[in-house]
């Protein structure tokens, strides 16, 4: 069994307003979904990407706005990389700029990284690749030849990178690429989220909370597939958790051994299973064991106002 790559990433942040403000509008990512965290549903889930929701382009976030701040360190994804289209750096260095954003850059495996935070302290990038599909949720300010089409990949902080390169490998399919100084790159087949670098010299441990990421998912093709992952899991003895319904795919958790938790979700059914396309993201989706409470949360979540690149 190969995986495509990344399927969603989740993080966990402190103002869901300004978490909204931040990807939606400065990023131009699409909310694609708005629900309640299903095991906390007092806290939103709220869930952005491309136009189509794809998965290899989602980034998920519990704004929990009295959380203490975490650290990023070992244990944790380090960087959430983005992709952009070939010759719009110029256009997001000026633009996150204008924002106020700090900009640091970096080179690996041949390529420049423009690297910043989000309001939380989470660490992303850009990179311009030629790869992946353009994404059209634009608007006046971000036009499609500039919008980010997903991600581009991670980098992975593992306490054992060697075990971890093992389980990318091994057990995910992926394929190693190759060392450069600090980093071993894996790749996939998929055209988003197929690049994956693991950090061979990461600092501070890292500690959870708000500004730091909860977990990646990577992608199972099917039902059948994400089971038959269950079991290898269990015979290698990772500990899977019993496969949860996440409403837009199914889904199971496990530690790896380099201390990041790692999910492995279905592509199907997707987040147009209850909401039309072209309404995506508009409206409070709730799971139908938590409709007949709508109410009480509606009450108890903060209102966000959203704006929408179309
Ligand atoms: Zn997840």
């Amino acid at each position: 069994m190969k995986t495509s790559g990344i399927h969603h990433i989740t993080a966990i942040v402190n103002d869901p307003q300004v978490n909204v403000d931040f990807y939606s509008r400065i990023l131009g990512l699409r909310l694609v979904k708005k629900t309640v965290n299903f095991d906390r549903p007092e806290v939103y889930h709220l869930y952005f990407g491309n136009e189509s929701g794809d998965p290899g382009s989602i980034i998920t976030f519990f704004p929990w706005p009295k959380l203490p701040k975490g650290r990023v360190g070992t244990g944790q994804v380090g960087t959430t990389t983005y992709v952009v289209p070939k010759g719009s750096m110029d256009f997001w260095e000026n633009r996150l700029r204008e924002y106020g954003i700090s900009l640091t850059s970096n080179t690996r495996f041949n390529e420049t990284y423009i690297g910043f935070e989000d309001p939380d302290g989470l660490k992303l990038e850009l990179v311009e690749r030629e790869e992946g599909p353009d994404n059209s949720w634009s608007s006046k300010e971000i036009p499609t030849k500039y919008a980010i089409k997903g991600f581009g990949g991670a980098t992975l902080n593992s306490v054992q990178p060697h075990k971890t390169a093992d389980i990318l490998e091994n057990v995910l399919g992926m394929e190693f690429v190759a060392q450069e100084e600090n980093y071993l790159r894996f790749k996939t087949d998929a055209s988003l989220g197929n690049k994956l670098d693991i950090k061979l010299s990461p600092s501070v441990r890292g500690l959870p909370g708000a500004g730091t990421i909860h977990h990646i998912a990577w992608r199972a093709k099917d039902e059948k597939e994400h089971k038959n992952w269950r079991t290898l899991l269990e015979e290698k003895e990772y500990k899977p958790t019993e496969i949860k319904e996440r409403n837009y795919f199914k889904a199971i958790y496990f530690y790896e051994p380099g201390g990041i938790l790692f999910e492995i979700a279905t592509d199907p059914p997707g987040f147009t299973v209850d909401e039309a396309p072209e309404e995506l993201g508009t409206k409070l989706m709730l799971p139908s064991w938590f409709e007949p409470k709508r109410k009480e949360f509606e009450e108890i979540l903060p209102p966000i106002g959203v704006h929408f690149g179309k």
